[in-house]
């Protein structure tokens, strides 16, 4: 297959495995996001795929062709991490020209090329500013056009936006994605923000312990989570445990979920149901009857805490939706049987 692809990929530092046995295919094109909560091993596998890190055991492959012994400056890849900070006596087209002075190439060609990137990341005119006279957000872009001077091969960057401030961090998502799409550059993220994941990616990989839990779509690893792991990762989400009667039926809390299917030979099933699918109706009319026992308001959307036996479902309705449900009602439940995704244990 042509593009990346990780065989069996791990990495152990003494006894502790930071990467485990990661299969990964990535085509041309593709924009990845590796997601997962700190010390997953993100980081570590970009630096492999980097050649900042020599894998323990796997094999990384670009176009069919073993890279795991080509040292980094051998691969043509684009990095930018954290903490590769610009040049600060040097200014923005200085900065962006560097990798192709060491290249040797022309004053001309320097200048042309600088010139392009200045208007693909949106600040022409800027090659003679003072890199100490730009904003965060420019700064980062300069290091985004530093590193794609020489036109890599793949795009790599680990938590690129994480140092900017909220809003600004959004629009520049949407910026790296628009930009991506322009070059059509295969490029690898590693982020801990499940939303930036989500705006940007074409794949998401989501990771934790150092193993792959799922790689897919974002509509995909929202709507069809693989393991409990991810469903709770990404975007909040109710889990409901399901027990099975020796014909494989679903029984106690669940009696009322019909048309969900366990696997074969399961006993018990965790199910996930998204806090948007949720239904709540009148008092003898759900599934489930329950008591609220919390609404918050955020204006835009409203969470409805329902008390069922032991368990509280949230429900998340527009106000537009809005039941005038206040704490302490009966309510009645439904849980579309089409939104529960039972998950593999
Ligand atoms: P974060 O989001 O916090 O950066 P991460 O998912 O990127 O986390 P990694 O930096 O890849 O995680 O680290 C994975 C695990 O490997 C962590 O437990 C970390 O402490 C450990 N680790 C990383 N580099 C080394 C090293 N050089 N020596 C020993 N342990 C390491």
């Amino acid at each position: 297959m042509s593009g990346l692809a990780l065989r069996e990929v791990s990495k152990r530092f003494g006894t502790f495995k930071a990467v485990d046995n990661v299969d990964l295919e990535v085509p041309h094109g593709t924009f990845v996001c590796l997601l997962g909560p700190s010390g997953c091993g993100k980081t570590t596998l970009l630096r492999m795929i980097a050649g900042l890190e020599e894998p323990s055991e796997g094999a990384i492959l670009l176009d069919d062709k073993d890279i795991t012994p080509v040292a980094t400056h051998n691969r043509d890849f684009g990095m930018v991490f954290q903490s590769l900070a610009l040049f600060p006596h040097l200014d923005v087209g200085e900065n962006i020209a560097y990798p192709l002075r060491i290249r040797g190439q022309s004053r001309e060609a320097q200048k042309k090329r600088v010139e392009e990137l200045l208007a693909l990341i949106h600040l022409p005119g800027y090659a003679d500013r003072p890199v100490s006279r730009l904003s965060g957000g420019q700064r980062q872009r300069v290091a985004i056009a530093r590193a794609l001077a020489l036109s890599p091969r793949l795009f790599l960057l680990d938590e690129p936006l994480s140092a900017l401030d909220a809003k600004l961090r959004e629009a520049m998502q949407v910026e790296l994605r628009q930009l991506q799409e322009k070059l059509g550059i295969t490029t690898i993220v590693v982020t801990h923000d499940q939303r930036e994941a989500m705006t940007m990616a074409d794949l998401v990989v989501v990771m934790g312990q150092g193993r792959i839990h799922q790689a897919a779509s974002p509509v995909e690893i929202y709507r069809r989570p693989a393991d409990s792991f991810v469903a709770d990762f990404i975007g909040s989400t109710n889990l409901i445990e399901i027990e099975a009667d020796r014909a494989g039926r679903a029984t106690a809390f669940d009696a009322a979920l019909p048309g969900i299917e366990l696997p074969d030979g399961a006993t018990k099933a965790l199910v996930s149901v998204r806090p948007e699918d949720v239904r709540l109706v009148a008092k003898d009319q759900g599934a489930f009857t329950g008591r609220v026992n919390f609404v918050r308001d955020l204006g835009g959307t409203i969470e409805t805490f329902v008390e069922i036996g032991d368990k509280t479902i949230v429900a998340v309705t527009t106000p537009r939706e809005r039941t005038a449900t206040v704490a302490g009602d009966e309510v009645g439940v439904s849980l579309p049987a089409e939104s529960c995704v039972v998950l593999k244990q």
